[in-house]
């Protein structure tokens, strides 16, 4: 079917997107008490569905959900709910754990009772190739370890909107997001990468999402003898690699053009930026879980 005819599976049960709703008592409205995970369908295959199954029970554990569902439960429910509306390719699926209804509104996790809330939202949205983005540096910056570690992925997404907002405004594509001491941490949503002198480097994940697909690249690099590193890296360091470029799910690779109007010029003959984004193509046509 078509998105407007597709079928939303919650708690068990396949509905039309029409009738897709959660209570007004649920976590996820009263305090975005809820965690997710984006993930892509290839050619019938989940894309690294285990590390999205992963990250996504490590968040639900760190936040002391109960009744959390079965790993092979939301497995079957993504695989029911792509067969139920027929789709094998071009799509991207929204997956949410919420912590569940409460018996009454309010913030307490002792108020909820009836177990964690499961949606999956499978949409064809096959991935947009802009040719290349532009990004400012924001001046929101991410949530510190202190206050919210990045490795739960939840979806308390604030952070992230403030920064887009400022983005939209001063007609950039995304905000590229700092530190507190000013080193560079992600974009709004992704994860950033620059490339000079032929190594790739990626900040640390102290601050930012630890990114499935930041994960693959750095993992795809060793497998090629492209060398690649994680480290600290200032916004001037992006300015004057030969090569940036984002990574997340729905993305994939995305060049950027631009940073705070500063053009990123390449010094080098040829692009590793275009090498990497083949091999990142090659795995998409072979890897991940196929649909059961
Ligand atoms: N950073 C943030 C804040 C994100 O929300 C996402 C996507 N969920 C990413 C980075 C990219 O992560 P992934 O490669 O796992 O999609």
């Amino acid at each position: 079917p078509a998105n407007k005819d597709l079928l939303v599976h919650i708690n068990g049960k396949l509905v039309h997107r029409d009738e897709a709703k959660v209570s007004v008592f649920d976590s996820v409205v009263q305090g975005g008490d809820a965690v997710w995970e984006g993930l892509r369908v290839y050619d019938g295959r989940v894309f690294s569905l285990e590390e999205h199954l992963d990250r996504l029970f490590d968040s639900a554990h760190t936040l002391a959900f109960q009744g959390i569902p079965t790993r092979a439960s939301v497995r079957t429910a993504i695989f029911e709910t792509l067969k139920a509306n027929n789709m094998t390719d071009g799509v991207h699926i929204r997956l949410t754990l919420t912590r569940g209804d409460k018996i009454t509104s309010g913030m307490d996790p002792r108020l909820n009772q009836a177990g964690c809330t499961l949606i999956v939202l499978a949409e064809h949205k096959p991935p947009v190739y802009p040719p290349t983005i532009t990004l400012i540096t924001s001046s929101v910056r991410r949530n510190s370890p202190n206050s919210l570690d990045s490795k739960i992925h939840h979806n308390n997404l604030l952070n992230n909107i403030l920064a887009k907002i400022e983005a939209n405004h001063a007609g950039a594509d995304a905000g590229l997001m700092l530190d507190k001491d000013g080193y560079v941490s992600e974009a709004n949503g992704v994860n950033v990468f620059l490339i000079r002198n032929g190594v790739v480097r990626t900040p640390y994940a102290d601050y930012c999402l630890p990114g499935i697909t930041r994960r693959t690249i750095l993992r795809l690099c060793v497998e090629h003898n492209i060398p690649a590193e994680e480290s600290r890296i200032s916004v001037s360091e992006f300015y004057t690699a030969d090569e940036v470029f984002t990574t997340g799910t729905m993305g994939e690779l995305t060049r950027v053009a631009a940073i705070d109007g500063r053009e990123i010029i390449n010094k080098q003959d040829g692009s590793l930026l275009d090498q990497l984004n083949e091999i990142f193509a090659a795995l998409t046509k072979v890897g991940g879980t196929p649909i059961e």
